[in-house]
């Protein structure tokens, strides 16, 4: 008999994730985002790699599930739906960045397109509220007087180890990581690897460059060694970012992404492969 899971849907084509922000840190947001989703049928919910995030996603993933058992529409709800997904990065990432800037240097007269331009409205007249701010960038090049800039952030995989073993625990891991970044990209997986057989799916996100798929190899040849000779433990999935946090800046977002997912899916590397950006 044929068991719905988020895994048959990536076997089938149909695999869909509520992507929350890797440092997106509004928690009503986020609790009501995911209960959204799950009544929707999302195969996968991915957050930030924060406790409280944590908590807020497992809430409204929870409370969508109670609400489903009452709700025969409500599909694949009540299954394993949906997994449960952080982000993590192995270096400097736009999207584990927050904008700042200090609201006192900014003039009376201002027209303020700052906070007109933010999709996340994240500016107000105290400056970033820097929960809210997922990093995107697009304030950046629109302050005539360049007062706002941003700050790196990095996931600390070590707080969320604990989730990975629990029985309601993180389901999934996407690491962001870029061309280049072997090093780093080793040095995050020596923490993880230890407990990644609780996983259900890795997920690895890098941008195009002339080097990724080489890179992407190397990535899995690392990920491969920890269980030689045995298969993967888990599900992997290449996330072909084509344009980041692109999806509301218009024309030409979807065939970037397109365009990345071709080269990924030509070059047969072992996993699956889901659009993004
Ligand atoms: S525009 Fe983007 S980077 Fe700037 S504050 Fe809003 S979410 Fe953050
Ligand atoms: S655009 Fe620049 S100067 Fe104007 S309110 Fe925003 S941060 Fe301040």
């Amino acid at each position: 008999m044929f068991y719905p899971s988020p895994l048959n849907s990536l076997a089938r084509g149909t695999w869909f994730k509520l992507i929350c922000g890797a440092s997106f840190g509004h928690l009503p947001a986020i609790r009501s985002l995911a209960i959204a989703y799950t009544l929707a049928g999302a195969d996968c919910i991915d957050v930030a790699a924060d406790l409280a995030v944590i908590t807020a996603a497992k809430d409204g993933i929870s409370t969508a599930r109670k609400l489903a058992q009452t709700n025969a529409d409500a599909g694949n709800s009540c299954l394993d739906f949906p997994w449960l997904m952080v982000s993590l990065n192995d270096g400097a990432d736009p999207h584990f960045r927050k904008a700042a800037f200090d609201p006192s240097q900014c003039p009376a007269d201002c027209p303020r397109p700052c906070e007109r331009i933010c999709p996340a409205d994240a500016i107000d007249d105290r400056g970033v509220v820097e929960s809210r701010c997922y990093g995107c960038g697009r304030c950046l090049p629109i302050c005539p007087l360049g007062l706002i800039v941003t700050h790196d952030r990095s996931a600390t995989p070590n707080s969320i180890l604990p989730y990975l073993t629990a029985e309601d625990g993180i389901d999934a891991i996407e690491i962001h990581t870029q061309s280049g970044h072997l090093d780093e990209f080793r040095q995050l997986w020596s923490i993880l690897a230890p407990v990644a057989h609780h996983l259900k799916l890795l997920a690895i996100s890098c941008p195009d460059s002339d080097e990724l798929i080489t890179y992407l190899r190397s990535i899995h040849d690392t990920i491969a060694a920890t269980y030689h000779p045995r298969p993967l433990p888990f599900a992997l999935l290449w996330q072909t970012d084509g344009r980041p946090m692109s999806g509301d800046i218009g024309a030409g977002t979807t065939h970037a992404a397109i365009k990345l997912g071709e080269k990924v899916l030509a070059a047969h590397l072992p996993g699956y492969v889901q659009l993004a950006g």
